[in-house]
Formats: C-alpha cells, structure tokens, sequence
C-alpha cells in the first residue's frame, strides 16, 4: 500500500523537517518544491531565473509552472510506491490539479495541517539555518548537528568539511511576513478544501519533533494506510 502524504501548514510549521523524517522512514521520495526551485536558482537554470526575484519577494510562483515540476516529479519511478509532498499544494488550484494527478493510484492522500501559532513561527524561521550547500536543515533530525548534515543531499559536495550553516535568503523577518501573509491568504483555504476528507488530519505543530512524528504516524494509520502492505480490513483490496 502506497502512502501518499500531503505536508501542509505555513513557514516554519515543521513540514520540511517532518517531510524529511517520514520520507527516510517509509522509504519513499520527499518531494519538496521549494527545494527543487532553490536548486534551480542555485544551477542557474531558465527555471531558476524565471523563479527568483518572485521568491525572494515571498510570494508563490505560478500555479501551471508548480503543477509541472510535480507532474514530472511523481511521474518518475521512484514515486510508484508512494511520495510526501512538502510545500505543494500551497493554492486551491494546485489541490485540484493533485487530486486529477492522483486519479490512477488506489490509495488515498493523507493531508496534515501542521498548525502552529504566529509568534512561534516567526521565532522559529530567524532560528532556522540550512547548509550553504546542499539546503538540509540543520534541524531535519533534531540534533542541530554541527558537523555533518544530518540530512546531507549531496555528499560529494559538502561532506568533508562540514556544512557551512546559514539563513535561508527569504528567511529575512520582512520577507517571512509576507510569505506568512501570502500564506494566510493563498493556502489557509487548503484546509477547508480537504477538511472533510477522511485522511484529513490536524497534528499540533507546537511540540518537539519527536511527538509531531508520532502524531503524524498516528493520522497515517487512522487514515487506514499501511505503508507498503495491502489495505486495512474493511477497506477496498489493494490493486496490483
Ligand atoms: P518553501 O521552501 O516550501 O518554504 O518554499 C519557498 C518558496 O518557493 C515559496 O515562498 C514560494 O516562493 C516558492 N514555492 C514553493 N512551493 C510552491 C508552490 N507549491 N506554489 C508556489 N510557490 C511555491
């Protein structure tokens, strides 16, 4: 059985952090579009220069530019067996164009709403450091580890020396007030969009990592899905 996890919540929620955890754990793709375009920008790509000056403003990039880099992402093979998307979908549109990307696969997408007060999240998001070069965050497994990335993408590059940690550029405190407002205005409708779904849960974002991984395992099982076994009885057969 394929978990298919949708991570939704504002800057700083934990989503990332979270995404990277059950992604290890379950053995399947996190699929981050914020870190695709970060690495775009970083490559220096048509794509990345379409995407920067609108990021680093903090507003959301098109909606038809995002479903395409999902579409080609959960396309790939690596994502057969399941995916947690992270930062996607962020507007109503996005969530329809999911829910028709979704239309051949069986098993149902969980959504959590990692919710977290305003004040935290903005103390959270100055406290936030990724690696200057590969982008993990220094809080992916919760030791603030100061040598090794925890959660290193790219060994080769950033390895031998240890990350170099710093602020994310639209972590700066004007532009996280209006991805904040962005948020508020573009993606809190999200929740009303899924609410009444079954795989529908709301995890307390406010606690330590650890207790947010165990409630979000717990909306994962509540939904019915077992990773990488047939359904639940009482639910459909899993379809080969
Ligand atoms: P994140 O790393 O998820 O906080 O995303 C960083 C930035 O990338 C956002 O502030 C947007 O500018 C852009 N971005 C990421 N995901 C999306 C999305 N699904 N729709 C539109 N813009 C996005």
């Amino acid at each position: 059985m394929a978990l298919h996890l949708v991570m939704l919540g504002p800057p700083g929620a934990g989503k990332g952090t979270q995404a990277e955890r059950l992604a290890r754990e379950f053995g399947i793709p996190r699929i981050s579009t914020g870190d695709i375009l970060r690495e775009a920008i970083q490559s220096g790509s048509d794509l990345g220069r379409a995407v920067q000056a609108v990021m680093a403003r903090g507003e959301l990039v098109g909606d038809d530019l995002i479903v395409g880099i999902v579409r080609e992402r959960l396309s790939r093979p690596g994502a057969a067996g399941g995916f947690v998307l992270d930062g996607f979908p962020r507007t109503v549109p996005q969530a329809e164009a999911l829910d028709a990307l979704m239309a051949g696969r069986p098993d149902p997408v969980v959504v959590v709403d990692l919710a977290v007060p305003d004040e935290e999240l903005v103390r959270r998001v100055r406290a936030r450091r990724v690696c200057a070069d590969c982008g993990a965050n220094a809080d992916a497994f919760g030791d603030g580890a100061s040598r090794v990335p925890p959660a290193c993408r790219a060994p080769e590059r950033c390895g031998a020396e240890g990350p170099r940690w710093v602020a994310r550029a639209d972590d700066a405190e004007a532009v996280v007030r209006e991805r904040l407002a962005v948020y508020r205005r573009e993606s809190r409708p999200l929740i009303d969009f899924y609410r009444g779904r079954p795989a529908f849960r709301a995890v307390d974002g406010r606690h330590a990592p650890e207790q947010v991984r165990e409630a979000i395992v717990a909306a994962v099982a509540a939904a019915g899905v077992r990773p990488g076994q047939g359904r639940t009885p009482g639910g459909e057969e899993a379809t080969a």
